[in-house]
């Protein structure tokens, strides 16, 4: 069976007209703070990769200097030129003097006060299952109960409910990826691939702003909640596939436009210009994929 990558099956499952547009490299032209936070999530994501393969091969200065901070601008300005470059337009006006300082302050914080125990070892950095459709978590760590996965999820400032206090808007954040499918993809591939016998995976959720503050959490996954993943996978790959070769039909459409942070943003494709890219390619640029 073919395997496909946790966020193609994510995306699928949402919607597979959706991935089909996402897989053209289609994209709002008009990109506000949801852009800039994929953004800066992908450079930290570069930045901790850097420290966290300093930290691996026992080095502290960075070879070549490319410090984390170094990792996380270059990729940081790839994505903005990318998408100026596509002709996109960014809504969110103080972004670039705003989220690379937050950035530098934020690993240089990792840095000093790295959440990962100083015991356990960190087996891989950004190791790709190719068998299993490519994924490719943040961290493969060794602790007391074996080898796990860890990844980071990144917030320039952490939503605080009126009321809630920061420690409950923590906890609160983490518990959105309680029974997380890319995590437990990440623990059957562990399994699968490295033969390792895992049952928990880790997060660490990172804060840029007010101050740099960084959470890890263990998060234990059942043998029976492992078997109805694995189960439900094989559904969803069954049917990308058979999504993919249907050469008859376009991808079905989700019943809903709506996602769980407001308005779909391929509406207007969709439903206005009936996904005729004529009609709809002055609201969307196209950008290549990255490899
Ligand atoms: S607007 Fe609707 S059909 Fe189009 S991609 Fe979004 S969810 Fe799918």
């Amino acid at each position: 069976m073919r395997v496909y990558s946790p966020s193609a099956t994510k995306t699928h499952a949402f919607c597979p007209t959706a991935r089909a547009l996402q897989q053209k490299g289609v994209t709002p032209k008009y990109a506000a703070k949801g852009a800039v936070s994929r953004w800066m999530g992908t450079a930290m994501a570069a930045g901790l990769e850097q420290h966290n393969r300093m930290r691996k091969g026992g080095v502290r200065i960075a070879p070549n200097h490319v410090t984390p901070y170094r990792a996380a601008a270059v990729t940081w300005n790839d994505q903005v030129e990318t998408f100026l470059n596509a002709g996109g337009v960014v809504t969110d006006e103080t972004f670039e003097t705003r989220v690379p300082p937050l950035m530098q302050r934020a690993l240089e914080h990792y840095a000093a006060y790295d959440v990962v125990p100083a015991a356990w070892e960190i087996r891989a950095v950004e190791h790709t299952f190719e068998d299993g459709g490519n994924a490719r978590p943040d961290l493969l760590v060794v602790d007391e109960d074996g080898t796990a996965p860890l990844d980071y999820k990144m917030k320039e400032t952490l939503y605080v409910k009126p009321g809630e206090t920061r420690e409950a808007a923590r906890s609160r954040t983490l518990l959105e990826f309680a029974n997380d499918w890319q995590l437990k993809h990440y623990v059957w591939c562990v399994r699968r691939f490295l033969g390792q016998p895992c049952s928990h995976y880790y997060i660490v959720l990172g804060e840029l702003s007010p101050k740099p503050h960084f959470t890890l959490q263990r998060f234990e996954v059942t043998e029976t909640q492992m078997q109805q993943w694995i189960d439900s996978a094989h559904g969803w790959w069954s049917d990308m596939y058979e999504t993919e070769i249907d050469h008859i039909n376009l991808p079905r459409m989700a019943p809903t436009h709506e996602t769980k942070y407001g308005p779909c943003e391929f509406q207007y494709a969709c439903l206005e210009a009936e996904l005729d890219p004529a009609k709809y390619r002055h609201k969307y640029v196209t950008i290549g994929r990255r490899k």
